[in-house]
């Protein structure tokens, strides 16, 4: 597609990432019916192909974007299923980056909106302060609109904490997170047995929290998590971190840590043992790991190999709404997903997942049992029965 971006503008790396992607793409509109917004709305704005259009036309004229084009724009999950449907390899991810920026320092939102995303990028990326909302999420579960569906989703939480297991092998660096470290302690717990058993040493990385994906994903600078992250791996060859939403932004080209970033599904090959019940397990692979991380088919396999009956979802490659912040930001589309998501999962004993997001928006009383996939393979390695099975 012809562009026409200015050399002063091509300066900036990100737009000139963005503009050369633009230029990809050849508008057959393949990637269209991938695209979850689009298959809810029929609209071509809310599906890549449009977005792309009223993204390259923000960034060309440089100025305040106009509010149709970032109502249109905020309403993308950067699912990324529209990058691994292009036949054209036109990588959305680097557009749909650069657009955030300039909307989050063009764009003058309401207050209220203002507040909510400082809140969100400010204190979910804040072990302390989610463990904080925790506490007084229950207060909140009255209030109307998206504080009141904040309150709720904290008041549902069910955090357990238990140590963490240290192999005697290959030594690996444990980023903590954010969200999950206080929402799902017992996740990295799994995974640090699981881990054990195969000969790793999973090492907590002292000085590093949430590693920024929250914030960059709102357009917003996550510089300081990174130089955090990146000293904090000084020493370390390998980094896991358990939430594959946050591998896969480690993953993202040009990111510091990208050489060390370790996925969990990367380490597991093969199960320990069988599980002591044959469940019937949908395997809800998350989008990071589907269209970053490419691993969607290795945790299916691993779940098989562990002993478990594992059925398909229908429209596995639509969001389920989680998206980061989206599920907060955008409540109605994230609703609608979910809705969607649970009705192609259908009747199974538990769902299995890879990322906190996840596994947090699809619970509740209309749901199944959802775990964390290693919290399955350390049941069927010999470990202890995931807790919401018991
Ligand atoms: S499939 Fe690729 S080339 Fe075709 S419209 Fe979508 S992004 Fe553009
Ligand atoms: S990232 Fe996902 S929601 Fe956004 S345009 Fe692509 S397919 Fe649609």
């Amino acid at each position: 597609m012809r562009t026409n971006f200015s050399p002063a503008q091509l300066v900036d790396p990100q737009v000139a990432a963005a503009e050369r992607q633009v230029r990809a793409c050849v508008h057959c509109g393949i990637c269209t019916a991938t695209c979850p917004t689009y298959v809810l709305t029929g609209d071509e704005r809310d599906g890549p192909r449009g977005r792309i259009v009223m993204m390259q036309q923000m960034l060309e004229e440089g100025g305040a974007p106009a509010p149709q084009a970032v109502h249109h724009i905020d309403r993308c999950l950067s699912c990324l299923a529209c990058r691994t449907a292009c036949p054209s390899s036109v990588d959305y991810a680097r557009i749909v980056d650069a657009a955030r920026v300039h909307i989050e320092t063009r764009y003058r939102r309401p207050w209220l909106e203002r507040v909510l995303r400082w809140s969100i990028a400010f204190a979910m990326s804040r072990p302390v302060l989610v463990r904080l909302g925790l506490v007084f999420a229950p207060l909140g579960r009255r209030l109307p609109g998206r504080l009141g569906r904040l309150a709720r989703m904290g008041a549902a939480a069910r955090p357990r904490t238990e140590p963490l297991a240290r192999g005697s092998g290959r030594r690996i660096g444990l980023m903590p997170g954010c969200v999950q470290k206080a929402l799902a302690p017992e996740i990295d717990a799994a995974v640090s047995r699981v881990l054990a058993r195969r000969g790793f040493d999973l090492v907590p990385m002292a000085g590093a929290g949430c590693c920024g994906a929250l914030a960059h994903h709102m357009g917003r600078d996550a510089s300081a998590w990174t130089d955090r992250a990146v000293a904090a791996a000084q020493g370390f060859d390998e980094v896991l971190i358990t939430a594959t939403g946050c591998s896969a932004y480690l993953k993202e080209p040009g990111h510091p840590l990208g050489a060390k970033a370790r996925d969990f599904l990367e380490l597991v090959d093969g199960a320990k043992g069988r599980a002591p019940r044959r469940l019937r397990v949908a395997w809800q692979a998350p989008c990071s790991l589907q269209n970053g991380l490419r691993l969607a088919d290795k945790g299916r396999a691993l779940l098989v190999d562990c002993g478990f009956e594992v059925v398909g979802i229908p429209e596995a490659h639509l969001c389920c709404g989680s998206a980061g912040a989206y599920s907060i930001l955008q409540p109605g589309m994230a609703d609608a997903l979910r809705v969607r998501k649970l009705a192609n999962i259908g009747q199974v004993d538990v769902v299995a997942t890879a990322n906190i997001g996840c596994l947090h928006h699809l619970s509740g009383p209309d749901a199944p049992p959802i775990v964390h996939i290693a919290q399955l393979v350390d049941w069927a390695d010999g470990g202890a029965v995931p807790y919401v099975l018991v």
